[in-house]
């Protein structure tokens, strides 16, 4: 049984929703897929902006907001059912959640106050539309579909905006709902990001929830392949916005994929995969606008590795921009113990986290994602040492497996950079990855200089493919 996850860009336009009505249709003549989806583009931020103005006070806002929300899917929906019968009744559906959305507004106005609760209301309408416009497109085109409210079966706790579900129910759930419906071959097509508690209240489980969702379901149902589609080429060996000559990586494990997602690469967050590496489940990233291309699978399966074995040491360079440095240096620090400490709960108490470090005697250099926060972290540091602030500097990370056993490895990367002013370097922290930190005017040279380096010669192996779309985007 294969898991299809669609994210917001692949379902945001009708002539999206009918590119993705046809992968769909396609998978299902092996087999009825499980169909996960993700609000329409851009509908999560509107319905969020419409919950701010609600409960900000501003009822016009937010009924201009619905009135938008209720304009883009009633044109798609006119658009994907002509059946006047079948038009009808979707027409009321999707009135029937615009009536809901406006009450829920009304009701935020008139308390004066959204709280976490009705927040993760307003957010789950844009699934719950884009799904149940879905379903009737296909339903449509013939096909035997069921739609399926995902509140049902991800029984989550009470954490409003990061919910998670409480496994045993939904396990029992996915096998009492949908597992029955695919087995008689009925395409079930249900809703990304939303829960709800077990008392019935509306969660969600975080922005860009969808993958997870689909990682979830997955491994609860046994799914044989997870596949998600995005508006990108799968996984890329650098940005190819910088490097033109960028391809897409075929085949990725786990722990490679997790690294470039912790450092900067935007295709897929690591934890939205954890169920499916844990039951051992390949998750494909392809790309709904070119579906005949192959896109990349993120496996630890060895057969699918060696299938696709790589000469090379290098996968994939990531970038992360909007960094910036803390230099902190202090003669206390020197044969004492206990010091890091006294350091790092400053950082604790901040809220401030650190991402890479390295460490002498007597200083510490770290990096922090730029933000309000570094300001008061700095003075409190003051108060323990002398500090200095590098701003606007990127990290970039050498992400690849055979990394580990490799020798002269950052001989290669390093005098690949010799133009580059490299500020900070860390290895080890991660037996997979190399990376280090350059100012950010910098980038485009570093990343050149890198991929000719690793990627000269040509791409070693079948892993890699040229883009057919040209583009990385989020
Ligand atoms: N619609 C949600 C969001 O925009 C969830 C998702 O797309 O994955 O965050
Ligand atoms: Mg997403």
């Amino acid at each position: 049984m294969t898991v299809m996850k669609f994210g917001g860009t692949s379902v945001g336009t009708a002539s999206a929703m009918k590119q993705a009505m046809s992968i769909v249709a396609d998978r299902a003549t092996s087999g009825a897929p499980l169909v996960v989806l993700s609000a329409c583009s851009g509908m999560t931020n509107l319905l969020i902006r419409t919950s701010e103005a609600a409960g900000s006070g501003n009822l016009r806002e937010a009924m201009e907001c619905s009135r938008q929300i209720r304009e883009h899917h009633t044109a798609m929906a006119a658009e994907l059912v002509r059946d006047p019968e079948r038009g009808a009744l979707l027409r009321e559906k999707v009135q029937g959640y615009i009536d809901e959305l406006e009450m829920l507004i009304k009701g935020v106005d008139i308390v004066g106050e959204l709280t976490p609760r009705s927040f993760d209301t307003f957010c789950s309408f844009g699934e719950l539309l884009s799904t149940t416009i879905f379903a009737a497109a296909l339903q449509e085109d013939g096909h035997e579909v069921v739609w399926q409210d995902v509140r049902q079966v991800m029984i989550t706790d009470g954490n409003f905006s990061s919910a998670r579900p409480i496994e045993e129910l939904c396990v029992e759930a996915a096998g009492r709902f949908i597992a029955p419906e695919l087995e008689s071959g009925r395409i079930v097509i249900t809703q990304g990001f939303v829960g709800a508690t077990q008392d019935g209240r509306t969660t969600t489980l975080g922005r860009g929830g969808s993958d997870y969702t689909a990682a979830l379901l997955g491994s609860w149902l046994h799914a044989g392949r997870i596949e998600i589609w995005t508006d990108v080429d799968g996984v890329m060996t650098c940005d190819p916005r910088i490097v033109p000559e960028a391809r897409s990586i075929r085949v990725l494990t786990f722990s490679e994929a997790a690294e470039l997602a912790y450092l900067g690469a935007k295709v897929l967050h690591p934890d939205t995969i954890a169920p499916a590496v844990s039951k051992n489940i390949p998750v494909y990233v392809l790309n709904s606008r070119h579906p005949a291309a192959k896109g990349t699978v993120i496996t630890n399966d060895q057969a699918l590795l060696e299938g696709m074995s790589y000469g090379g040491l290098v996968k994939s360079i990531a970038v992360k921009k909007g960094q910036c440095i803390i230099n902190f240096r202090s003669n206390r620090m020197l044969g004492r113990h206990g010091f890091l400490i006294e350091f790092f709960s400053v950082f604790a108490a901040e809220g401030v986290s650190v991402e890479m470090i390295s460490t002498s005697e007597v200083s510490v250099s770290l990096t922090v994602s730029d933000s309000g926060a570094v300001d008061r972290l700095v003075r409190r540091l003051q108060d323990m040492g002398d500090v200095e602030v590098e701003h606007n500097v990127a990290t970039v990370s050498v992400v690849g497996d055979s990394l580990r056993m490799s020798r002269g490895v950052s001989g290669r990367i390093f005098s690949a950079l010799k133009e580059v002013n490299i500020r900070m370097i860390s290895q080890g922290a991660s037996e997979i990855n190399v990376g280090f930190v350059i100012e950010e005017r910098e980038v485009p040279q570093a990343l050149r200089d890198l991929h000719h380096e690793f990627f000269a010669e040509g791409f070693p192996g079948a892993i890699f493919q040229k883009p057919a779309s040209g583009r990385n985007g989020e």
